[in-house]
């Protein structure tokens, strides 16, 4: 019998050494900062499309679109989600990276509280649709720069004079994510919501996106790559995972005892 190699293991390595990059990145930005060699985080944070809306994007004051780089990268990463998803989740984001080593390091042993049902996990989706929606709406209207006076990167650059409320946010997000992988990324993060928005505009003109397939031939129904998704999604429910909170960290592939069962192939959603 032919015997298969699965290129999962590998990518993990790959994944983890990507990830890496980014914290170190992050923690390089961050001493920038509060070192004053840097003006503000929001310079390099593709959030800032989020925290200022399009008055961050230059829209409105274009000459004095000081976070330039951040924009450009905040929408490039919005781009580039039609086609791949919200890869950057899963390889860039060093608030994910972060929630994930926690939860690797602690959680597994409050495995049975990490893992919320289904039908709860479908409806919780949904908040960080209403977070953004709640910043937009505070952003444009000129009320209060909602996510960005509670955004933890932004408490960290600001080391020592941390404020009250960034304090308790960074504290709620990494001790969350010890009990529920991902918590964040999953539930609440307004830039996820973003992402997945640019992937439902991408379905409905039908452009072809990265997407998990499972080889229903071979798979045994077992259940294990559902059981460690880190974004808690039923892999058994399709052939192919069209759930735009896919992070394509390929941990399915990587636990599957049948390997190879699990591949991404490009794919557009039929509707
Ligand atoms: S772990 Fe592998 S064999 Fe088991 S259900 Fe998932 S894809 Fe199928
Ligand atoms: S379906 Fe697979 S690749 Fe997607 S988030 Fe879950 S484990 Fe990662």
């Amino acid at each position: 019998m032919m015997k298969h190699h699965s290129k999962a293991p590998a990518l993990q390595i790959v994944r983890v050494l990507i990830q890496s990059f980014f914290l170190i990145l992050a923690a390089l930005a961050l001493y920038f900062v509060i070192s004053g060699k840097l003006l503000s985080i929001h310079h390099l944070c593709p959030y800032s499309i989020v925290c200022f809306g399009l008055n961050g994007a230059g829209f409105i004051r274009i000459t004095e679109a000081i976070f330039a780089t951040s924009i450009v990268a905040g929408f490039a990463i919005l781009i580039l989600s039609l086609f791949w998803g919200r890869f950057f989740c899963g390889y860039v984001c060093p608030l994910g990276s972060a929630q994930e080593a926690l939860f690797s390091f602690h959680g597994k042993r409050y495995r049975v509280v990490a893992r919320i049902p289904q039908y709860l996990e479908r409806k919780f989706i949904y908040i960080k649709y209403i977070v953004l929606l709640v910043n937009a709406v505070m952003v444009l209207s000129g009320i209060a720069y909602l996510y960005l006076n509670h955004c933890p990167l932004v408490l960290l650059s600001k080391a020592p004079f941390w404020g009250m409320r960034g304090l308790i946010m960074l504290s709620f997000i990494l001790l969350g994510s010890i009990f529920l992988e991902r918590f964040w990324c999953r539930f609440l993060c307004p830039y996820a919501a973003l992402l997945n928005l640019s992937q439902y505009l991408g379905r409905l003109f039908k452009i072809k996106r990265k997407m998990i397939r499972r080889n229903l031939e071979r798979c045994t129904d077992c259940g294990i790559c559902t059981d460690n998704c880190p974004m808690n999604i039923n892999l058994l429910e399709k052939e192919v995972v069209d759930d735009p909170n896919c992070i394509h960290c390929h941990i399915c592939d990587r636990v599957c005892p049948k390997k190879p069962v699990i591949s991404s192939t490009w794919e557009h959603v039929e509707r």
